[in-house]
């Protein structure tokens, strides 16, 4: 699917930065939440904090 920034430039999802907040998101590899997710990037991606609401943290799977 192609996003659109507000003037109307198509953009390369795979060229958005990822926010640390969504490397221990549990929906960061998770294809039903791409398209909200790369949305949420492209919202705040001049914003010096990143906030999502739909964050949910990684389940620890290390044991501890
Ligand atoms: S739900 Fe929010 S925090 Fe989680 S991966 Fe998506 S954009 Fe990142």
């Amino acid at each position: 699917m192609p996003y659109f920034d507000d003037d109307g430039n198509e953009l390369d999802p795979n060229l958005i930065p990822v926010p640390g907040l969504c490397l221990i998101c549990k929906k960061n590899n998770d294809p039903g939440e791409e398209i909200l997710c790369t949305l949420t990037r492209l919202d705040q991606k001049e914003g010096e904090e990143f906030i999502c609401h739909a964050f949910e943290e990684e389940e620890n799977t290390n044991g501890f």
